[in-house]
């Protein structure tokens, strides 16, 4: 893996901390190898160059520590808005597992976006963190079906590993959940599957399930998934461009529709999908832990 040099390491959160109650945001690596078809962050706009190849950011650890000591409000930090922090370099160099081991050292909370199960590693670390602020981890789950998980997510592991890991963590007692999102039209926003996810998130813990019922699709993002969809769903690329004409915005056709069937899963299994809510769940759980160790 090649190393480069960063300015800054957080990032505070301009919208606020809305999304999933993050406040700042920290990417270890830059670029991600997982090669999901869909993924947003290879789109030009990001402007980086050889979005698989991954480089580490050499003096991230020194930074790292150098703002946590500054700033005066100890928040959440977001991991992996831009890349899997739990690529395939992180059992060798541990980037992340150190950044954890400073965020527990000076009591930050922390959330994780993750499709890795070498998350896991970590667990003893989560627990810590979780002893003092919030934590809060989400993996991505695309589809409940293996097969299709490899096809478009290739390079980590399949969406069954994925729920094992859910539960490990869950039972670790690490408040952890699903992002369901994307919804790829015509492949993943099937009735049927969507209710499988629901119940196997059920199944495994999972104490969240958020979705944006549709994908984004921009420049080059556009260009490698449309590549994809002609190797692997032959016919589809020519059903998009009619659709959805170049639009940003892909809403799946029946989103109303699905979504009513997706809350009304999600309500049967007594799973959270209102962000405010999963926000309020994960962030009170805590408090409400560290009140009944007073009593
Ligand atoms: S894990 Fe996320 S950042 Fe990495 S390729 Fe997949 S969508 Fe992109």
């Amino acid at each position: 893996m090649k190393f480069i040099e960063t300015k800054t390491i957080l990032s505070k959160v301009k919208y606020g901390s809305s999304w999933y109650g993050v406040d700042y945001n920290m990417n270890l690596y830059k670029g991600c190898p997982h090669r999901c078809i869909y993924c947003d962050s290879r789109s030009n706009c990001y402007h980086i160059d050889n979005f698989d190849l991954v480089r580490g950011k050499e003096n991230a650890l020194y930074i790292l520590e150098k703002e946590l000591t500054k700033k005066r409000e100890k928040g959440v930090i977001g991991i992996g808005a831009m890349s899997d922090t739990y690529n395939p370099n992180e059992l060798k160099y541990e980037q992340t597992r150190k950044a954890l081991k400073l965020i527990s050292k000076y009591g930050f909370g922390i959330s994780i976006d993750t499709k890795s199960d070498l998350i896991l590693r970590d667990i003893d670390l989560l627990k810590e963190i979780n002893s003092k602020n919030n934590v809060i981890i989400k993996f991505t789950i695309t589809t409940p079906n293996d097969k299709l998980s490899k096809i478009i997510e290739p390079n980590v592991c399949a969406s069954s590993k994925r729920l094992q890991a859910i539960k490990k963590l869950s039972d670790s007692g690490i408040f952890t959940g699903i992002m369901m999102n994307p919804v790829l039209p015509f492949i993943t926003d099937k009735e049927e599957d969507i209710k499988e996810l629901v119940k196997l998130a059920s199944k495994f813990g999972a104490k969240f399930i958020h979705t944006y019922m549709g994908m984004t699709l921009r420049e080059n993002q556009r260009d490698y998934y449309f590549h994809k969809l002609d190797q692997h769903f032959i016919g589809l690329k020519e059903k998009y461009i009619q659709y959805y004409k170049g639009r940003y915005n892909c809403v799946t056709p029946n989103y109303k529709k699905l979504y009513k069937i997706f809350t009304d899963e999600c309500k049967k299994y007594g799973i959270l999908y209102n962000m405010d809510d999963i926000i309020k769940a994960y962030k009170g759980e805590r408090k409400g832990n560290e009140q009944m160790k007073l009593f």
